[in-house]
């Protein structure tokens, strides 16, 4: 970005493409703690007597991995132009390699409805409840908490529609890599892509919430 001059201008002096670089260095950040907390896991699972990875943060870990990797790709490819076409260059083969990693080993729609289940029989046996989860995590950032109306049901067990049970599988997954991150001492500025994402999925459930699963990532 430095060394490419557009219209006369190196690109890293536009300030959108300054924004892009900093979302993907944040993802980067956010990716290495998730490479840590991978890492941890694994260790315990093959120490003796172990169940193996607990399900619940296998699925986190993926699903905001491999969201994060997947877009900031296809970000960088905004950059580096008609080059990211190419797949015989970096950015056009990362962007290729990474599709599948949302779709292998459970589809990550699949797996964010299973997160949300997951939290949901938790929550029925004393665990954290959705609306709890958001404002833990938001508190935490220092952040004003939202809304989370459209995911609370009057009619009881089941009446969630798969699409808002998906999104909100999404936002606590972002919420708990979050406070891991805060936990961890990573910046706000790297935690903004974190933040981006659980206020989207917020805002189009209350929006739309017939439609809400589809969020284009
Ligand atoms: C690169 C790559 C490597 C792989 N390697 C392996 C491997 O080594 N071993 C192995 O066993 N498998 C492997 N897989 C298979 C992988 O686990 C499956 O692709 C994945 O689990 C999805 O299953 P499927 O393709 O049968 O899709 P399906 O399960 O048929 O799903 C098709 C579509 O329906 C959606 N869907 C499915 N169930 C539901 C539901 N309950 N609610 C809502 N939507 C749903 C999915 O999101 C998806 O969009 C690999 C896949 C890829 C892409």
């Amino acid at each position: 970005m430095q060394e490419r001059t557009v219209f006369g201008k190196p690109l890293a002096s536009y300030g959108q493409v300054q924004v892009r670089v900093a979302e993907i260095e944040a993802a980067a950040e956010i990716a290495r703690m998730l490479h840590e907390i991978g890492c941890r896991e694994a260790e315990a699972a093959d120490r003796p007597g172990s169940a193996g990875v607990p399900a619940q943060i296998a699925n986190v870990v993926k699903v905001v991995a491999s969201d994060l990797a997947f877009a900031s790709a296809t970000s960088a490819s905004q950059l580096f132009g008609g080059e990211s076409y190419r797949t015989d260059g970096y950015v056009g083969r990362a962007t290729a390699d990474l599709r599948p990693f949302r779709i292998f080993e459970g589809s990550n729609d699949v797996l964010c409805d299973a997160i949300w289940q997951a939290a949901e029989k938790a929550a029925k046996t004393g665990g954290e409840s959705f609306a709890d989860a958001v404002r833990r995590a938001h508190e935490l950032a220092g952040w004003p908490v939202p809304s989370v109306a459209a995911f609370t049901t009057d009619d009881g067990e089941g009446a969630l529609p798969q699409g808002l049970r998906c999104l909100g599988g999404r936002v606590l997954a972002n919420a708990e890599v979050l406070r891991r991150g805060l936990e961890a001492g990573l910046s706000s500025a790297a935690l903004l892509p974190l933040r981006r994402r659980i206020a989207r999925d917020l805002a189009f459930a209350e929006a739309d919430p017939a439609g809400a699963g589809l969020v284009e990532y």
